[in-house]
């Protein structure tokens, strides 16, 4: 649980960084965009000024001829400009190119409803505001940057710059093209978007900024790609869940490890004595041994006799204590090469290295069955305890197994038992 919290947590806090560094990958894209835009629209703006100031100059000599002549000259260094016009007062008057554009001579702003707010708004601003994109009247879709022009600190007119919607774009945003990013556009009063996909402004996970135009306001989702290459959070999720389970696993096995090299997994508990795997390990060793040095080894089973009744007499603690007697008696009886094992309940079993027959087997078993005629005195009880015992033989010729070897103990065992017990029985 706490490995999956700590991945969860490790990947969860990569994942935001990560998402951060998109975001501020966006922004940065972003701030590229909108100096670019800057730029363009700059380059746009300079026309007004310039036609304001020739206006500001010669309104009291202005001829058709040379209004016409100075627009022809502006639009000719102007890039996407669709058309120029002038208003004088709210009537358009001047318009170039005149092709095409011949039927907006003659309108009043004020009688054009959907224009009129943002004339209104220059005049009463005495600055330039940039309207739309819009659709326009004479068709396509353009941005109409308007500039009011004063005289003497009164209304002259308008001047009218109606910029291609899309060709602006394209070329303010061509040396910044990144397939990384995409982007929409939108004016943040009607929120209609004239570049790119709108269902970026729905989208999780976009960066959204604003930029200012004469008058207005853009505002634009910027997507950084990557964003969607990153773990998401289910997976995030799952990667904790599969890493924890590694991490588990890993821990686990290190601790079955350390328990299997600890003496806790070879020691019984109650007794200290080797237990099942331990005394496994110590007969494939006496049975290689034998095996090399044309030995024999004995194998003993051993069984305390009527156990049972010693715990119901005197209870189960009593009881531990009567197999922890049995067990330091046993092994302070045999060799330290030998090895007294304790399988469980009151049964143990020895291995006696070095036997040459039988005889000498029958002296370790005979000599055990007299140590344990001293009562026990467990607890201020004494406690009058016997064993019986299985004997058998290895011989280092005989292709007995150490499964085969354990049994034939445990069946001499049974019939010392059958025997009338406290006695011992040689396997045959
Ligand atoms: P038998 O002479 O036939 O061996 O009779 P027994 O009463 O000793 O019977 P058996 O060996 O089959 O039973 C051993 C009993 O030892 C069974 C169980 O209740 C008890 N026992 C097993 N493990 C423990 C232990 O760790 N502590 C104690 N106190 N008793 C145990
Ligand atoms: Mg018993």
């Amino acid at each position: 649980m706490l490995a999956f919290l700590f991945w969860h947590f490790l990947l969860d806090y990569q994942r935001q960084k990560s998402e951060s560094e998109a975001y501020i990958e966006a922004a940065a894209y972003g701030s590229l965009l909108r100096a670019e835009l800057d730029r363009e629209l700059n380059s746009l703006l300079f026309i007004s000024n310039g036609l304001s100031s020739f206006i500001k100059v010669y309104r009291n000599e202005l001829e058709p001829d040379k209004v016409q002549a100075i627009l022809t000259d502006l639009w000719s260094n102007a890039r996407h400009v669709r058309n120029i016009a002038v208003a004088v007062e709210y009537k358009l008057t001047y318009v170039y190119p005149e092709q095409s554009n011949q039927k907006l001579i003659g309108i009043d702003y004020r009688d054009v409803a959907s224009q009129w707010p943002k004339v209104k708004l220059a005049i009463d601003s005495r600055e330039g505001v940039l309207d739309g994109p819009i659709e326009l009247i004479q068709g396509g879709n353009g941005m109409i940057y308007r500039f009011p022009i004063f005289v003497d600190d009164h209304y002259w007119g308008m001047m009218s710059t109606v910029i291609d919607t899309h060709s602006f774009l394209q070329s303010a945003f061509k040396d910044v093209q990144n397939p990384q990013f995409a982007f929409a556009i939108r004016t943040a009063d009607r929120k209609s978007v004239f570049h790119g996909d709108a269902a970026l402004f729905e989208q999780k996970n976009i960066f959204i900024q604003q930029s200012s135009v004469p008058n207005g306001k853009w505002e634009w989702a910027i997507e950084n790609k990557r964003i969607h290459n990153l773990p998401g959070p289910g997976l995030g999720l799952l990667l904790s869940v599969v890493l924890s389970l590694a991490v588990g696993a890993l821990a686990y096995f290190f601790a079955q490890e350390r328990y299997y090299l600890s003496e806790g997994a070879l020691m019984d508990s109650l007794t200290g004595l080797p237990n099942r795997r331990l005394l496994d390990s110590r007969l494939n060793y006496a049975h290689s041994e034998a095996k090399r040095d044309r030995k024999r080894f004995g194998l003993m089973a051993l069984d305390v006799d009527h156990f049972k009744a010693i715990n119901d007499q005197y209870g189960h603690d009593v009881g531990d204590e009567v197999i922890k007697a049995v067990a330091a008696r046993l092994k302070s009886n045999i060799r330290d090469m030998d090895t007294v094992s304790r399988l469980g309940g009151d049964e143990f079993v020895i291995v006696v290295k070095d036997q040459l027959s039988e005889q000498g087997l029958v002296k370790v078993a005979t000599k055990l069955l007299d140590i344990f005629n001293v009562p026990m005195v467990i607890n201020g009880h004494e406690i009058q305890v016997h064993l019986s015992l299985g004997l058998t033989l290895f011989d280092h010729a005989s292709e007995v197994t150490l499964k085969q070897l354990l049994k034939q103990a445990d069946m001499a065992l049974y019939q010392a038992k059958r025997a009338g017990r406290n006695t011992y029985s040689v396997w045959k």
